[in-house]
């Protein structure tokens, strides 16, 4: 994220350096203006001083030279002296020529032999006034030559004076000055260089701090803020900056508070919950869907829906888009890969306010149990109209012969009488065993509990049992054996009663004549348990945990005719239950069944009695 910026391509750079190309073009721009004036006006200046001074002595030298009276050598030694005496350091020669061109003073110390002689310069004979400048032919320096014309009083030309100025000096001079000006110009950027770098580190030492703290926003570090230097726009920025921060992290915690809400939501819903995006592929699984599914996150993450719930073969996403709103699944369950779970799936699509669809909604219920539920409750109906069309169809048949005439036969029709009879008790036992399992059913059966003495109330049971061997027909010993100990519980005395005699009778019922029933009772560290022994026929393995339920009975035929009606045991596991107990039972085919109940029990209840 923290790439550096190349320092030639920084603000900072980019700010010192129009700083200082700014300020170079306008030195450079003044120095130019100024030199060139400077050159000029010394240049001038120079030149006419030396007009001025080229007049004087042109008069004086111009009147001397016109007196006849005098010797020429006295002339040229007065005019000689003149021009020594106004020589001067930045004058390199003076020179008076006369009319015939002949030299007659020179102030060039190395010339003086040529006095007398005639000049050679062209255009000292020209006389005309003129100043120009030129360059010298011996040394290449540029001098100024200044010639003036000599007149006598009659203005006619006698001559002329011709000075020769050393321009040079004025030249050094001026590039002294221009170099004083290239030095003032270097420190001057200096400084120039200095001040921009500072000026630039105070914009964007400002800039480089928000960067920062937007980088440290964008990793959602809110806990700094930029310093506010200056009151200026950067300042201002800065604060802006430091209420955007504020902002996104007020907002950022909402959204996270609302994340985190429907996270749990989600989490501890009962229910499944699968999103996807608009390909339908996986992009929010919660918990119980996970488990439901039996899946990991991480592989149901980004995988498509329609694998997930296996519906790859059947539909394909548009077609449960368009039409699904509900379907039941089979899977099988993760605990055991036995027991089948069925899942109803409810499928809804998120749309935008634009109405395009950008993914789908998938919750899953468990609702293996209602199924299940529902399918006994079929089962259930279907079994008491076949249970009661049975009887009463035997019944109608025997009614039915009856009215045919039978009933004047004095040997048949008390025994169809009887048969019918006999049906309808079984009906009515069926319909009160029935409302007794709806009771139970619906919650409804109040238990009765009082704290009653168990061994008294099985031996009380098992004494009715002893006393009606002598009235059936089938012959039968009840052995007891029971611990020495009294045990108090507490239960609803007549349906234990119920569940003891229904056991008992099954016993009697299922086991030829003659045979031993053994009933124990023995207490446990919490339970106290009583287990009905038979040497009856047995009950095959397979049958074994199914004969508790409803109209469940392993000889159908040979039941019926036992006049059972496939719910006592049903209703004696519902009664158990109901007591927060236990009932099963344990068999060999041929040789008998033992039936075991079991009941919560408390010993040291019996201490407190005591
Ligand atoms: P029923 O009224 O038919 O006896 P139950 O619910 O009491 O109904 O018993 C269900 C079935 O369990 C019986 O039909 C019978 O096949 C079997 N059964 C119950 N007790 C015994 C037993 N002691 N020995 C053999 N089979 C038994």
């Amino acid at each position: 994220m923290k790439n550096k910026v190349r320092f030639y391509r920084s603000v900072n750079f980019k700010i010192a350096l129009t700083f200082i190309l700014i300020l170079f073009i306008s030195i450079e721009i003044i120095g130019a203006y100024f030199i060139r004036g400077l050159e000029r006006s010394m240049i001038e200046n120079y030149k006419d001083s030396m007009d001025t001074q080229a007049e004087t002595l042109s008069g004086t030298i111009g009147t001397y030279l016109s007196r006849q009276d005098v010797d020429p050598a006295d002339i040229n030694n007065e005019i000689q002296r003149i021009l020594d005496s106004s020589d001067s350091a930045d004058i390199l020669e003076m020179r008076v020529v006369d009319e015939k061109g002949i030299i007659r003073a020179t102030t060039d110390v190395n010339d003086r032999s040529s006095i007398g002689k005639k000049s050679i310069d062209s255009y000292i004979d020209q006389f005309t006034d003129k100043s120009f400048i030129a360059l010298d032919e011996t040394t290449g320096n540029r001098v100024l030559i200044n010639i003036r014309v000599l007149e006598s009083v009659g203005d006619v030309v006698i001559g002329s004076l011709y000075i020769r100025g050393d321009l040079e000096k004025q030249y050094q001079e001026i590039s002294n000055i221009a170099l004083i000006f290239v030095s003032a110009t270097l420190i001057a950027i200096g400084i120039a260089i200095v001040v921009s770098m500072l000026v630039a580190r105070s914009i964007t030492q400002p800039i480089g701090e928000m960067r920062e703290q937007a980088l440290r926003i964008a990793k959602g570090d809110y806990s700094h803020t930029v310093d506010i230097k200056a009151r200026d726009e950067l300042g201002q920025l800065a604060e802006t900056f430091n209420q955007l921060a504020e902002r996104i992290e007020e907002t950022q915690e909402a959204m996270e508070a609302e994340r985190n809400r429907l996270n749990s939501v989600l989490t501890y819903m009962t229910d499944g919950v699968i999103a996807t995006d608009r390909r339908g592929r996986v992009i929010m699984i919660n918990e119980m869907a996970l488990s439901l599914l039996n899946l990991k996150q991480e592989e149901s993450i980004g995988e498509s829906i329609l694998k997930l719930l296996d519906l790859e073969e059947e539909y394909t996403l548009r077609a449960l888009l368009e039409n699904t709103e509900e379907m039941l699944l089979e899977r099988s369950s993760n605990v055991s890969h036995m027991e089948r779970l069925i899942l109803r799936v409810d499928f809804s699509m998120i749309r935008r306010e634009s109405g395009f669809i950008s993914g789908l909604v998938a919750v899953l219920h468990d609702v293996t149990e209602q199924e299940k539920t529902e399918q006994e409750r079929r089962d259930f109906v279907s079994n008491v109209s076949h249970e009661l069309r049975t009887p009463l169809t035997s019944m109608r048949s025997y009614i039915e012969a009856l009215h045919d005439g039978a009933w004047k036969d004095e040997e048949i029709a008390p025994h169809f009488l009887e048969v019918t009879l006999e049906e309808t008790d079984r009906m009515i036992r069926m319909i009160n065993d029935l409302l007794s399992l709806s009771k139970m059913d619906s919650g409804n059966a109040q238990l009765q509990l009082e704290f009653v003495n168990f061994n008294n109330l099985v031996n009380f049971v098992l004494d009715r049992f002893d006393m009606m061997v002598t009235n059936t027909e089938k012959d039968y010993k009840i052995q007891r054996e029971f611990t020495k100990r009294d045990l108090w519980l507490e239960i609803d005395t007549d349906r234990i009663i119920q569940v003891i005699d229904n056991i008992m009778n099954n016993a009697i019922k299922y086991s030829p004549d003659g045979g031993t029933v053994t009933v124990r009772l023995i207490e446990t560290h919490n339970h106290v348990i009583l287990s009905i022994s038979d040497q009856g026929m047995g009950i095959p393995r397979s049958d074994l945990a199914k004969v508790f339920d409803r109209f469940y009975r392993v000889d159908k035929a040979r039941a019926r005719q036992q006049g059972g009606t496939g719910l006592g045991l049903a209703i004696s596991r519902d009664v158990l239950k109901a007591h927060g107990g236990s009932i099963w039972a344990e068999s060999r085919e041929h040789y008998g069944s033992t039936f075991f109940i079991s009941l919560p029990y408390e010993p040291y209840e019996e201490e407190w009695w005591d």
